[in-house]
């Protein structure tokens, strides 16, 4: 593309687009950067420069960019059927999809209930959740209690269960029934601190709101938001005890963490934990085409098979046949080349890597699972002080997220919680991407470190 082309797509995008979470006032005069291709675990901008996609679009492109068999399922679809609704009708691909879905949740979790993407798939499970209570006589169980710093989506309901006040406060009053309880962050606990602590927390918060009001908790098996939180040990069989124990739905919100991320089919598998409801999107199609899914057990589902029961809700893109064939596709390919083992064969290399930049001052935790990984900066490491809001603006906007993407590599630095960069790249990265990333991190988090210290 030549220079005059880029000019005229940044000044269309200047007057139309409405980029998503974007400061759109920052590229008033600053080129924005526009993506055109990709191939494999690489992507190319409008100048032709190529970039390390470490963060796999956005957590989704579980293949690889550029996949020809993933593109021929979505002509052949669309050229034999395009769409149908699947409100009181189906298609192949979408039954033939729910049922590969139920084979491969773990234990029973067989209903399967599309959605176009991840707020869907949270709204729909809370709606569900709460339906769910009703039908047992318990309509008072309205509440979806969730972490810290969570992130489950943007919808006013899936909103309310996202706990980052900086992405709630504008759109007040939120859809009421949101709770929130401490993540798993055990970098900043104190020392000696009880292992089930969070844990414990929200049976705490169970018991705080009245259990009868609760409908569920919901979850992810790593907490995106914050910086890859990994639970505890014991963390979700003690959660599995307190939603038993008090009759409160556990919601698995898997958006991020299946599909291989964390090494398996869902997230859940990982900790051997088993919800009742796991939530679903992203790399589900490996982002060729936009789904979500609401994966139920057999128990949740029950209710609403017989007599004139009904789940009163749907969307007009649920299911759509393109989507479910891409997805059959993916989940064909994820087989074939059997990446869950690669992921799980090769993340203690990629974690090694990253572990390798704690020499660099400003290096304070790495932690994480699978191709899902996070590094937290600190200002001081032994005490693990943090930065100042001003300074953690200044550190990551305007320094760090275009150092990085000026050596070619994208990733997220993230200012959610404390700063942190995070990497999560295609499922087929290996060896060499792997030393790419730290090559860059280790020139662009030096480089960070020595503005910090007032050396640059
Ligand atoms: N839940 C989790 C855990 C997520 O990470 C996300 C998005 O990143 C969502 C829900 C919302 O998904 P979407 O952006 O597809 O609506």
């Amino acid at each position: 593309m030549d220079q005059h082309d880029i000019d005229d797509l940044n000044q269309k995008a200047r007057d139309h687009l409405w980029m998503h979470f974007t400061r759109l006032g920052s590229y008033q005069k600053k080129e924005i950067p526009i993506i055109t291709r990709g191939e494999g675990c690489y992507l190319w901008d409008a100048h032709d420069k190529r970039y390390l996609d470490a963060l796999s679009g956005l957590f989704t492109v579980q293949l690889g960019h550029g996949r020809a068999d993933l593109a021929a399922a979505a002509q052949q679809q669309a050229s034999t059927l395009e769409y149908f609704p699947i409100w009181s009708y189906a298609h192949p691909q979408a039954i033939e999809l729910a049922a590969t879905l139920a084979d491969l949740a773990p234990g029973d979790l067989n209903r399967v209930f599309f959605t176009s993407g991840g707020s869907e798939a949270v709204e729909s499970a809370w709606k569900l959740a709460r339906n769910f209570h009703k039908m047992q006589g318990e309509g008072t169980r309205t509440k979806l209690i969730a972490r810290d710093l969570a992130y489950h989506g943007t919808s006013l309901g899936a909103l309310a269960a996202t706990g980052l006040t900086g992405l709630r406060a504008q759109f007040e009053p939120l859809t009421p029934g949101g709770c929130h309880v401490p993540n798993t962050n055990d970098y900043r606990w104190p020392a000696g601190r009880d292992p089930l602590w969070a844990a414990d927390a929200i049976e705490e918060r169970i018991l705080f709101e009245s259990p009868e009001t609760v409908a569920a908790v919901i979850l992810e098996p790593v907490q995106n938001a914050g910086g890859c939180f990994v639970p505890q040990e014991g963390y979700f069989d003690r959660v599995r005890e307190i939603c038993d124990r008090h009759g409160v739905l556990l919601i698995s919100d898997e958006v991020i963490c299946s599909w291989g991320r964390l090494g398996h089919w869902f997230g859940c598998e990982r900790y051997g934990y088993r919800p009742d409801i796991v939530t679903t999107a992203k790399g589900l199609t490996s982002a060729y085409a936009p789904m979500g899914a609401v994966i139920v057990a057999d128990r949740i589902a029950e209710p609403f098979m017989s007599g004139k029961s009904m789940f009163a809700h749907g969307f007009t893109f649920g299911g759509h046949p393109v989507a479910a064939a891409v997805a059959l596709a993916n989940i064909d390919v994820f087989e074939r080349e059997d990446l869950c083992a690669h992921v799980l064969a090769k993340e203690g290399e990629f974690r090694q890597r990253l572990e390798s930049l704690r020499d660099i001052p400003i290096v304070g935790d790495v932690r994480g699972a699978g191709f899902f990984q996070a590094i937290e900066l600190v200002k001081d490491r032994e005490t693990k002080e943090s930065f100042t809001s001003e300074e953690s603006e200044d550190l990551l906007r305007n320094f760090l997220s275009g150092e990085l993407y000026r050596q070619g590599l994208i990733c997220r630095a993230d200012d959610r919680g404390d700063p942190v960069v995070q990497l999560s790249p295609p499922l087929i990265a290996d060896s060499e991407q792997f030393e790419e990333i730290e090559t860059i991190l280790r020139s662009a988090l030096t480089k960070a470190s020595d503005r910090v210290s007032g050396g640059s």
